[in-house]
């Protein structure tokens, strides 16, 4: 498995059009979790999060938020946002740009959110241009890597302490692969960076990255 916990800032001009991470400016995080809701982990993020009252973004994949709407209405409840990360989790360089529409329009009939992420953050040119009109596309800066089976929980938190800044959009995963990692690094990381003065903040659709 080949990934890098911290995106290289030279691919950021190359994606204008995509959002890599909030406002440099003031201490705000934007934690994200991606592929649930579902019952066996996302209502123990929940609880954890609000230990800390901290407000996050679900990118919901929409069979599993059709299969889970009081956990959906939770999501919203507590005051998270909800974002759009396909029907059924499709990747986009292996999907031709009219099948990933209809997935992405399948989940927004669920989710209902102005916020896109695109599953394995595989997306084409063509299919950016397609979503970006009615989407804020969503990548991240830093990667937990809480779906690297090879790695333990305590990596995790030491993947996020190492790489975090001002408005760093991280990435966590509310599923059963990442259990195991998140169980442990999800509590550190919100102890941690409590700690460190941040305030956990949901994304918006007008959340916007300031130059670095
Ligand atoms: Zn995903």
């Amino acid at each position: 498995m080949t990934y890098l916990t911290r995106t290289p800032d030279l691919v950021k001009p190359l994606a204008r059009d995509l959002l890599w991470h909030g406002s440099r400016q003031g201490r705000s995080l934007h934690l994200t979790f991606d592929d649930g809701p579902i019952p066996e982990v996302t209502p123990w993020v929940l609880d954890r999060l609000s230990e800390h009252g901290a407000k996050a973004t679900f990118f919901c994949v929409g069979r599993n938020a059709a299969d889970h709407p009081a956990i959906l209405d939770r999501i919203r409840a507590e005051g998270h946002a909800v974002g759009n990360h396909t029907w059924d989790h499709a990747n986009g360089w292996s999907t031709t740009g009219r099948a990933y529409l209809r997935s992405v329009l399948a989940c927004d009939a669920v989710v209902g959110s102005r916020l896109f992420r695109p599953p394995y953050g595989r997306i084409t040119r063509g299919q950016v241009s397609a979503l970006k009109k009615r989407f804020r596309i969503v990548m991240w800066d830093v990667l937990s890597a809480d779906f690297d089976t090879t790695i333990d929980g305590a990596r995790c938190v030491d993947n996020m302490v190492r790489h975090v800044r001002p408005g760093s959009i991280v990435v966590l995963h509310d599923s059963l692969k990442a259990w195991d990692r998140l169980r442990i690094a999800l509590p550190r990381a919100l102890e941690h960076f409590s700690r460190e003065g941040y305030s956990f903040v949901p994304l918006g659709a007008s959340t916007s990255g300031a130059p670095a």
